[in-house]
Formats: structure tokens, sequence, C-alpha cells
């Protein structure tokens, strides 16, 4: 038995034989060119051009999601700076190879720089790299097979190019030592509902050496496995078949939201942040849309978006979800997301700095446009829109807010609790707004003085940390004193068991990512209101997150049943 752990990126389990995708791939020597100038110039162009009308071809043939992903890396392949940088080399007199690699490599490299989500689009920029010289050495691209029987498909990194035709009901579960939790792979794989575990480091060398074995992959964990024994195969299968039998769990619901067992309203949205997340969320059964991440539209934006810009794409945002509700977000710029429009001042801590509604002090206009333009877009698409700012801190702020968007005719505006601050002014918040939500993600940061994103500091960071539990308690409760719907828009309503206390804690709606909607919905479905009460009070009375955990899941049965 060899077991190796990676970062668990959509969740499932699979127990099969695997499949090891090699990428032989021509390296390239830096050997001068034997082509006069303009000869090499059109080699490189020629396969650029071959390898970038074949990723669009597999845009028009893929659809959702895919597609979208699928142009955007035919637009990088054909980029003329790609184009030009790889010029300039084969101008110092190297062949067509060896310049796009080269080319590719200060790609790459402003890429990581950037960190976060572009640098997670290093491995696309390679694919096409590798792409290109395939064409340039006239050998094919090895492509994944299509399988005939189901397989656990294992590689070093997969590109959305090559998962275009993947049929996905003969992959038990994909593996990749590359990759991260926001990478292609575990994008593609989360909407496909296959289980993926990515960043496994050795998986590729493992794989080489135990052709044949059987693999256990436990994609709740990160764990994988080779030749796992028994007991392991055993656990593996039960949990398959749990996850089956979750598939199938009926759930409750009405058009005003899912219904827990004993039949109490509770409305699960889909957290957004663009259409390509439409249909998914609809496919998931969203009861519409709890977060529309506004900034995720405009993270590459060097100028903001205009007002027809904006009416065009919040109405194309809202119409779908027409007869249902969608809460937007206006632009939570700053921190881990900051724009080129807004954050120009360098600051020795972003995420304690000018973030979010912060932001209104220096450019109160792009609030107001944003605001004009959400305006709009709701009375163009007939969708019930309600609208709320992102990192308010103090009541003031929450009231000049509310105003400034009442005054273009936005009807139901709230605001976001997510700093420290707003807890201890609830009944103030909950008072001034229509609604508030609850941002568990930065709510937990802050409370903890511990950055998000940093990996040593990620227990201060899990959910269940009984601080959190507590100031989610006293906000929900300020909402049901105050009559205003407290909602949890945070990380924490996608997970079911957590999800499920929230609501026992007096929260009044869910809002989770799209690849968890079904299994929250499964847990609302399968547990009674008093029983998420009892989970809320065990949950609250323990005093460590490993505690929070088990005494709330020892009131939570139900969900032991359905694998959750
Ligand atoms: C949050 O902080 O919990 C939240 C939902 O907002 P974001 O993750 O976009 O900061
Ligand atoms: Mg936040």
């Amino acid at each position: 038995m060899i077991a190796l752990n990676g970062i668990a990126a959509s969740s499932g389990a699979a127990l099969g034989q695997f499949f090891l995708l090699t990428t032989e791939i021509p390296v390239p020597s830096p050997s001068p060119s034997t082509l006069p100038l303009l000869e090499e110039r059109q080699v490189l162009t020629d396969a650029i051009n071959f390898v970038g009308a074949d990723l669009e071809a597999r845009a028009t043939r893929s659809t959702g999601e895919l597609a979208e992903i699928l142009t955007a890396i035919g637009e990088i392949a054909t980029d003329p700076a790609l184009l030009e940088e790889a010029f300039n080399v084969i101008a110092q007199g190297h062949n067509a190879s060896y310049a796009i690699s080269l080319a590719t490599e200060i790609f790459k490299e402003l890429l990581e720089s950037s960190g976060g989500y572009l640098a997670e689009r290093v491995s696309d920029v390679a694919n096409i790299c590798d792409r290109i010289l395939c064409r340039i050495a006239g050998v094919e691209y090895p492509e994944i097979p299509q399988f005939i029987v189901p397989t656990i498909l294992i590689a070093r990194d997969l590109s959305p190019a090559d998962t275009t035709d993947l049929e996905s009901d003969q992959i038990l579960a994909i593996v990749t030592e590359g990759g991260g939790p926001t990478s292609h792979t575990a994008i593609i794989a989360r909407s496909r509902g296959i289980p993926a575990v990515v960043a496994c480091p050795g998986v590729v060398e493992y794989a080489r050496t135990q052709h044949g074995s059987l693999l256990g992959v436990d994609a709740t964990t990160g764990e994988i496995t080779f030749n796992p024994p028994a007991e392991i195969q055993s656990r593996l299968v039960e949990k398959v078949e749990r996850i089956l039998k979750r598939k199938a769990q009926l759930v409750n619901r009405t058009p005003l939201g899912y219904q827990t067992r004993d039949g109490q309203t509770v409305p699960i949205y889909a957290n957004i942040g663009g259409l390509k997340d439409v249909d998914v969320a609809l496919k998931a059964g969203a009861d519409g849309v709890g977060l529309l991440r506004t900034e995720l539209l405009y993270l590459d934006r060097k100028l903001p978006p205009t007002l027809e810009e904006q009416i065009q794409i919040y109405t194309d945002l809202f119409t779908p979800f027409a007869g249902q509700k969608v809460v937007i977000r206006t632009l939570d710029a700053g921190a881990d997301k900051p724009m080129a429009f807004i954050n120009f001042d360098h600051e020795p801590n972003p995420a304690l700095g000018v973030r979010g509604y912060r932001t209104v002090y220096k450019h109160e206009d792009l609030l107001r446009i944003q605001l004009e333009a959400i305006a709009a877009a709701t009375i163009a698409s007939g969708t019930n829109v309600w609208v709320m700012a992102p990192m308010i801190t103090l009541p003031q702020e929450a009231a000049n807010f509310v105003e400034m968007a009442k005054s273009y005719g936005i009807k139901t505006v709230g605001v976001m609790i997510e700093v420290p601050a707003a807890v201890f002014h609830a009944d103030e918040l909950t008072t001034i707004c229509d609604f508030v939500s609850i941002g568990t993600n930065d709510l937990g940061q802050y409370l903890h003085a511990a950055d998000r994103e940093s990996a040593p500091l990620a227990a201060f960071n899990d959910p269940w940390q009984p601080a959190l539990l507590r100031a989610i308690y006293q906000v929900a409760q300020a909402g049901l004193r105050n009559n205003c719907p407290v909602g949890v828009c945070g990380e924490a309503a996608s997970d079911a068991a957590l999800a499920s206390v929230l609501l026992g804690l007096g929260v009044t709606s869910l809002s989770c990512s799209v690849s968890t909607l079904r299994d929250v919905a499964a847990a609302v479905s399968a547990l009674s209101y008093p029983e998420l009460q009892l989970a809320g009070i065990a949950a609250l009375a323990a005093g460590t997150s490993q505690k929070t955990k088990e005494s709330a899941r020892a009131q939570l049965s139900a969900l032991e049943d359905l694998g959750l």
C-alpha cells in the first residue's frame, strides 16, 4: 500500500483501476534556427493559429463554463504580446519551438507574481505551449482516451482543453499532481460531479511504478491509496454507496425554498461570480442567488466598467432568475481582490485597508454608477433584486449606503456582517437595513486576526470556531428581535452540517457554493427544526472547533446516514 495526500477539490470517493495520462511533449532545443527569419516566424505563426483554431472549435463543441474557459484560453494562445515576445527570441537567431517556450516562461512568471486566481492560470498557458510545441514538431498532442470502463484518471495536470471531450460517466475520479482548489481541473470536476484530488505530490511517479494496481481515492480527505488494504477498500465502497444514497435523497422544495422535515421553509441560494455560474446554479436547484460577487466580473480590468456595460451584464445575470431573488453585492475591491482602477495606493496591510464599502471614501462615483446600473437592470429583468455592501463596520456607514441605494430606486438594501464591530452593532444594523448577510470567511479572519489565505493559520479560520458561531448567534438573534432576515453567504453555509447549525442559531437563509448546494439541501430536507436548534445549542456550548463540530454532529444523526 502507498498512501499519498493532496487537496480534496471535488468531494466524493472512488475505488478502481487507474489510467496515467502521459504527456510526452517534444523538448525544445536552444539550437540556432536553420531557416531564414521570416520562415521561422511563419512556422510559429502557423502553429499558433492552428492551436487557436483548435481551441475555438473545442469551445464550440462545449457548453457553459467550459466553453467560456476555452474561449478565454484561445485568446491567450493568440495574444499578440505572446507572439511578439517569441518573435523577439527568433530575431536573436533561435528556432520557433525555443522561442515559444521562452516567451511562455515570461508569461508564466508574470501570472505567478500576480498570485491567487491568475497564478492558477499558469498551467493553462503551459498547456497552450505544449500544444504549440507538438504542432511545430508535427506530432499529435496526447489526448485523454475515451474510456470504455470506469477509470480513475491520473495526470500531471489537466487543462480545460484536455477535458473537452471527457466522458464523465466513465471517469470515477481525477487525481492530479499539479493544480489547486481553484484550478480548472477542480472547477470542471466539481461542475461535473467527478470526485477530484489535486496538488498530490508524487502521484505521477507512483502511478508509473504501480501500473495495473487498484487505486482508492477519498476526495473528502484528499487521501489516495495505491493497492489499498481490505479495510480501506470497504470504507471507500461504503462511502460511494452513501454518496449514491444522498444523490437519490428526495428533497422537499416549494417555490419559496426548501423545507425541513417538519415543513419549515429555508431558502437555499447560490454564490455566483459570473454568467458561467448561472446555469449550474439553476441546475443545482438554487432558490436564487444569495451572493453575486460583482468584483469578480472586473478583476482584470484596467479601467472601470461603464454604466451601459454594467446594465448589460447585470441584466444578463438577473434575467435567468426572474421570479426568484438575486442578492447582488457592490464591488468588494481590495485585500486579496485588488482592482487596478480602484486600489492604486500601496497599503502595508490591505486586508485592514481601503476595501469593500470603504472605497466609497475615494471613489463615490464608482459606487453610484454601480447602483444606477443595478437599478436599471432590475427593472429590465423583472427579478427581485436585493443589494448589499461589503465590509460595513459602523451603523452610520450602513445608513449612508441604504440612503444612497434607495435614492436610485433600489427597494431592498442591506449590508454584509463580516467585521467584528458590526456584530456588536447588530441591533442597529438589523434596524437600519432591510436584511443582513453574514460573511463568515472575513468575519472568521477578522475575529481571529488570522489571514484567511495563510496556511499556517488555517485552524483559526475553521468555520467551526466557537467565537465565530457565537458571533453568528448574536447577529441572528438581533435579526429575530428586529424582524430583519439574516442570511449567511460565507463558506460556512456550504458545509451541510455547519449549515444545519447556522439555521439552528436563527439564521433565516443560506447561500452556498454551487458545488455543495445539493448536499446542503439534502441535509435541510432530512432534519427537523428542533433537531437544527438542538445542534445550534450544542455547538454554542462547546469551547473548541473540534468540540463544536462533535457536539453538533451528535444531534444531527440523519446526516451520518447520508454520508454528509
Ligand atoms: C465572506 O467574507 O464570507 C464573503 C462571503 O465574502 P468574500 O468571500 O467574497 O470576501
Ligand atoms: Mg467577505
